[in-house]
């Protein structure tokens, strides 16, 4: 039999085992599923807890940080944009401090650079004042209300009437963030274990914890904690939680700025957002590796894990509309969805929605770049608005809802998960 490991080197190797080794190897003291940030985040938190244990994080990707966090925005989230007290907020903000420390100590690529929010239109000030309030309630470091002319000292190209600067925002290398983390973890204990290109299928509750089948073999874990990001509620399900809310994805397309475009952006632009949708609305974002991207939209997406505009999955198709929240949802926002999928497929009103901000780009200043799909966890009245969730039965602990700014909140999130674990179960 082959099996396939993740070592400290961020590396697959294919190891083959002897049978009564297999007997031993195949026992964990936890189980992760997902090797997202969340996951691997997770599992860097239980580790540096619990040096002595031993964890398995399953991941059936060839590499950690595929789906949502090798994809994202690559933004350090302040936390002012979140309802003060939410999970969203508090792990957030202290997510950012313990990412950032994270990125010091480790040498992950990072810069703490600042953003500002600007409002474009006389209509978006009454937003701008309720996230400037929202902003001060959560204490954001440094957040200061500046003038058209001090927006354009930060960002000379950026007309606005007025806006928001946000020191404490950055920029990182999620994915390089996310690899170190579990190799940390893999060096503090040698029986953990990474597994790449490993599918989690089934989940059979024993007197010991549960017993996970894959597509390669079977394992047994006390405790199993789920951090699979699109697929979070099918797990669940499969995991014996009785769940009434569907994850629904929404791709998010980029552009990029040409050679000739980049210097008209320093470093984040963000509109006012709109706070009837969960997004942050197009925004240009200086990257880790020096491009600047501009972007995402939300289009609902009928393929979770689907980055193509014209993807499609059968079973994904099936499973949100057969779901009364995805009509709900539909109902809702008719104006804005049909919107967005007429900017998806025109350059030309995505360039209108950038040149709100940055009037002199240009057609020639941008090129199409790639994609990403947020998993939002749908309620059953087709708000997607809610907080982060995370839920346990009496052998495992769901990450159930977990999108923006959870890669931001993931040392957070973790934290959170591992102190579940320690106080529900016995390890
Ligand atoms: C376009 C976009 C922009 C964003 N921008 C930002 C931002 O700037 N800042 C920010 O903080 N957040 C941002 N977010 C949100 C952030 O990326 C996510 O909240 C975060 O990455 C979620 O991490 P995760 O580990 O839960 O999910 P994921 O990264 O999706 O990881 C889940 C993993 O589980 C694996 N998995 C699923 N099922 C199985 C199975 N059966 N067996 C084994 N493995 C399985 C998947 O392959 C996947 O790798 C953005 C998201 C998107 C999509």
């Amino acid at each position: 039999m082959e099996r396939y490991y993740f070592h400290s080197s961020i590396q697959t190797h294919v190891v083959p085992l002897g049978h009564n080794f297999e007997a031993l190897e195949n026992q964990f003291d936890i189980i992760i599923i997902g090797g997202g940030i969340v996951g691997a985040a997770t599992l860097y938190k239980l580790q540096m807890r619990h040096p002595n244990k031993t964890i398995l994080l399953l991941e059936k990707e060839g590499a950690l940080a595929d789906h949502q966090t090798g994809n994202n925005s690559g933004v350090i989230h302040s936390g002012l944009y979140y309802k003060p007290g939410s999970l969203k907020a508090v792990n957030c903000i202290q997510g950012r401090h313990e990412i950032v420390a994270f990125a010091k100590e480790y040498g992950i690529n990072h810069d703490v650079c600042g953003k500002v929010v600007v409002a474009t239109d006389a209509s978006e000030l009454g937003n701008l004042d309720r996230i400037h309030k929202t902003g001060i309630e959560n204490k954001i470091e440094g957040l200061e209300r500046i003038t058209s002319a001090q927006i354009k000292e930060i960002e000379p190209h950026v007309e606005a009437i007025d806006g928001l600067h946000v020191p404490c925002t950055g920029i990182i290398d999620f994915r390089g963030a996310t690899e170190k983390m579990a190799e940390v973890a893999l060096a503090k204990q040698s029986n953990t274990k990474v597994h790449l290109n490993e599918t989690a299928l089934d989940f059979i509750k024993n007197e010991n914890g549960a017993e996970v089948v894959t597509n390669k073999g079977r394992y047994n874990g006390k405790v199993l904690v789920f951090c699979s990001g699109l697929q979070a509620d099918r797990l669940a399900k499969k995991d014996g939680v009785d769940l009434k809310e569907k994850v629904v994805g929404f791709r998010g397309d980029y552009y990029e700025l040409t050679d000739q475009g980049k210097h008209k952006v320093k470093h984040l632009i963000y509109p006012v957002p709109n706070p009837d949708f969960p997004f942050l609305g197009v925004h240009f974002t200086r990257m880790t590796d020096g491009e600047i991207e501009c972007g995402p939209n939300a289009v609902f997406t009928f393929k979770r894990e689907g980055y193509g505009k014209t993807d499609f999955d059968l079973k994904d198709t099936m499973d949100a509309l057969t779901y009364g929240g995805t009509w709900k949802l539909f109902m809702k926002n008719m104006k804005f969805g049909i919107n967005e999928y007429r900017r998806a497929f025109s350059k030309k009103l995505f360039l209108k929605t950038l040149q709100r901000m940055i009037p002199d780009l240009t057609m020639d200043d941008l090129r199409p770049g790639r994609a990403g799909v947020r998993a939002l966890l749908l309620r059953t009245d087709g708000d997607t608005r809610d907080d982060f969730r995370i839920e346990y039965t009496d052998h495992s602990i769901h990450v159930l809802n977990a999108p923006s700014p959870a890669a931001t909140a993931s040392l957070a999130i973790g934290e959170q998960v591992a102190k579940m674990v320690e106080e529900r179960f016995e390890l």
